[in-house]
């Protein structure tokens, strides 16, 4: 078919050429003629094979052949028997040949434009009618008045020369409506249809002029300018239909209307001045464009909102109003670059401590607002330019474009002082910990994917020092699956004699005697040797496998203490629990279970909390402890005096014994603040009805010091390293006997192991 078309390019550009004077003189005219008709007879041939392989497009494009064939009829007509007749008539058998080409092609591009209207945005049709509008304005204004004003004649001839312009201009406003309907971009098909129509539409204005100038002579260039409008309309049943709906969106939906618009109220202004008559036309359709031109822009901003609110709602948390995830992972790809560009950026990951147990003990409505009230005091501490977004739960992720370490750090460090001041919700006060992972590009990782990862494996590592902001670095790598591999193998170990309790002894300062034990975790675990709880209790408590400890602990230290008794009926024994445990309900219970189980006093059991307890949900543990204290189980504050240490809050536990901390102990001799405050924490603890212990005692002179100021009991290497329960025995007989040799007031000399 390519070859059909260029024979016809060929046939016009041949029929271009016998207009050159030297060549027409060779041909002698006739074959200008003959080229003509051949032209258009290709063309409505082209068109018919067109029409019979196309299934969808059959009855358009046959209408288009048909009325072609009948043009091409009219020119033969006219150029054979017209054009040599004198006067020649006006209009003639010709005309009446090459008019139905108009209807022909209404018919077959309304076709065209229905299967195309069901692709189209609403609003896109509205353009389409503005442009339509708007153009037939213009061309009633600038064509069809002067026209009729110029145009004289029998009416059959007035009729017949105002049909081809009117017929052209209605052909031209259709496809400049596609056009704008289509978003401007209406494929090539409508180019060269559009194309050929406007050529046809100059080629008729012109004849139009000549024939009322009466310069009018057949054959000459303008016959070969409707010749390349019909290559061009041929050429468009050729090309394939567009196939890309058109965008909906972008500036360019205001600027048709707005052009349209804007040239109808010139036409409105000007017609009113100029044109008195044949006003009437022009005003309507000018009013008409301006009319749906603004109904089409309400439309758009109505729609271009819509669109603005789904792509907030798709990037946005819903609770907390901040960036989401999806937006998040946007603006960091953004902030990446290229790694040679010298982009640099910073990812910090945030993590809530203990926000389960909010959930947990309070409900999820208030985990919610703490999550928003928390969304909001993180704002505070952002630096110009960072976003800041909720990943989900309670993960909070910051991306600081062009941040390096020091930025980073510092926008930690702000983020954390913003959640320093509990929170208060309705009176419930709150107290949030968070642990921040950093990662820095390009360093850390090149993709958002990986540095996300970095940042979260530095937020892990936080998580289990405790100690926060941590900058990623690649030996916290391995841990990530080692700390995961860990997990698993302790949960086996759980049930097992891998977990093993060693017993640290603790003296009676007063008698020198041993009044029991702390019992302490120890993990024999098969590959790595002994661990100490600093190992893994923190990945324990993270896990959430704290009740399982507790209660596997203290079975096994009743089960201990339960034997021993046997012999020694005062011994006591000391468990350590951690905050989380004193915030589940189900812990007295199991203690007094335990406690029933290994008929041991409920007296003879200490257990051993940290001040933070209170920091999570102060209520729930106050209830736990209550319930525990109404068991008989003696309570001890654990390293007392490295906490956030309120004297209000030792009113308010049901403790009987504070256990100083050995940071103190330890300088107590050397350092006169320590021993200020060693001595007036003893008298203090005195003075609240408690016993204290003095933890950490490495050495005899501190063990004297302790003695000389009332301490109650000592703990430490001084008096024994902890030890394995057969070991603790063997302890406890030794220093019996070693009592019982030396009075029994005797102090030990040094440590015994
Ligand atoms: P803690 O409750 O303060 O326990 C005392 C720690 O001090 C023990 O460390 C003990 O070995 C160590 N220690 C004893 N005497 C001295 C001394 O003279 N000098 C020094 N520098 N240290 C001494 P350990 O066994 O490594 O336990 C560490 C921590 O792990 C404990 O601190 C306790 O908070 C926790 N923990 C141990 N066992 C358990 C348990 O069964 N449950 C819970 N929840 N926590 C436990
Ligand atoms: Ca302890
Ligand atoms: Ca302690």
């Amino acid at each position: 078919m390519t070859c059909g078309l260029a024979l016809l390019v060929v046939l016009v550009a041949v029929s271009f050429a016998t207009l050159i004077p030297a060549v027409h003189e060779l041909t002698a005219g006739l074959a200008y003629e003959v080229l003509q008709d051949a032209s258009y007879l290709l063309g409505a041939v082209l068109v018919a094979v067109r029409a019979r392989s196309s299934e969808q497009d059959r009855l358009a494009y046959g209408l288009f052949a048909l009325g072609l064939f009948l043009y091409g009829c009219g020119n033969a007509y006219y150029y054979a028997v017209v054009q040599h007749l004198t006067p020649e008539p006006f209009p003639s058998l010709a005309d009446a040949l090459w008019l139905p080409l108009y209807p022909a092609l209404y018919v077959a591009v309304g076709l065209l434009l229905r299967k195309q209207l069901v692709r189209w945005h609403p609003s896109l049709w509205l353009d389409g009618l503005v442009a339509a509008l708007g153009t037939g304005a213009l061309a009633v204004a600038f064509v069809l008045v002067p026209l009729l004003q110029g145009v004289h004649g029998s009416r059959a001839a007035v009729v017949v020369n105002l049909a081809y312009p009117v017929a052209d201009l209605l052909l031209l406003v259709a496809v400049v409506a596609v056009f704008a309907a289509s978003g401007w971009r209406p494929g090539v098909q409508w180019w060269l249809l559009g194309a050929g129509t406007a050529t046809f539409a100059v080629a008729d204005l012109v004849y139009l002029l000549q024939i009322a100038e009466g310069t009018f002579t057949p054959g000459t260039w303008l016959d070969d300018v409707w010749l390349v409008g019909v290559v061009s309309m041929v050429a468009a049943v050729w090309a394939s239909p567009p196939r890309r709906p058109a965008a909906v969106e972008g500036w360019h939906l205001i600027v048709g209307p707005l052009a349209f618009g804007s040239v109808a109220v010139g036409l409105l202004v000007w017609s009113s001045v100029t044109l008195v008559h044949e006003a009437l036309p022009v005003t309507v359709l000018s009013a008409g464009t301006i009319a749906v031109a603004l109904l089409r822009t309400t439309l758009t901003f109505r729609e271009q909102r819509a669109l603005v609110d789904a792509q907030r709602q798709a990037r946005t948390d819903e609770l907390t109003g901040l960036a989401n995830r999806r937006c998040f992972l946007e603006q960091l790809e953004a902030a990446l670059g290229r790694p040679q560009s010298g982009a640099r950026a910073a990812v910090l990951l945030l993590d809530l401590d203990r926000f389960k147990e909010v959930n947990d003990s309070f409900g999820h409505p208030v985990g919610d607002d703490l999550l928003r009230l928390v969304g909001c005091r993180l704002m505070e501490g952002m630096p110009a330019g960072g976003l800041l977004a909720r990943m989900g739960g309670d993960e909070f992720a910051v991306v600081i474009p062009g941040a390096d370490e020091i930025q980073a750090l510092a926008t930690a460090e702000a983020l954390t002082a913003a959640l320093a001041v509990p929170f208060d919700l309705d009176g419930l006060v709150l107290h949030v910990d968070v642990s921040t992972g950093l990662a820095l590009y390009p360093q850390h990782g090149q993709s958002s994917h990986r540095l996300l990862q970095q940042a979260d494996i530095a937020m892990y590592e936080a998580k289990r020092q405790r100690l926060s902001p941590v900058l990623f670095h690649p030996v916290l790598h391995g841990g990530a699956r080692q700390r995961m591999e860990m997990l698993a193998e302790f949960r086996a170990a759980l049930d097992t004699e891998q977990l093993v309790l060693h017993y640290q002894p603790q003296l009676q300062l007063g008698t020198g005697q041993v009044v029991g034990a702390e019992a302490l975790m120890r993990w024999q675990h098969p590959t790595r040797g002994l661990l100490f709880p600093d190992a893994f209790l923190p990945l324990v408590e993270q896990a959430g496998l704290m009740p399982a400890v507790v209660t596997r602990v203290v079975n096994e230290a009743l089960r201990d203490l339960h034997t021993w008794r046997r012999s020694d009926p005062a011994l006591t024994v000391a468990v350590n629990v951690s905050a989380s445990n004193l915030q589940d309900r189900r812990l007295p219970g199991a203690m007094s279970r335990a406690l029933a189980d290994w008929e041991v006093p409920a007296e003879a059991l200490t257990l051993e909390i940290t001040e933070n307890v209170l920091m999570a949900d102060a209520d729930r543990a106050l209830e736990v402890l209550s319930a525990l204290r109404a068991l008989g189980i003696r309570l001890s504050v654990d390293d007392y005096g490295t906490g956030y240490s309120s004297l209000g809050y030792l009113r308010a536990l049901p403790v009987q014994e504070l256990k100083l901390d050995r940071s103190f102990v330890r300088d107590v001799v050397s350092d006169p603040r320590s021993a200020a405050i060693v001595r007036s924490t003893i008298d203090l603890t005195h003075e609240l009805g408690m016993q204290i212990v003095a933890e950490g005692v490495e050495d005899a002179p501190a063990l004297q010091v302790l003695r000389g100021w009332g301490c109650d009991v000592a703990q430490g290497y001084h008096v024994s390293v902890p030890l394995p329960a057969d070991a603790f025995v063997g302890w406890l007989a030794a220093h019996e006997q070693d009592l019982l040799r030396r009075g029994r007031t005797a102090l030990p000399t040094g440590p015994v192991t």
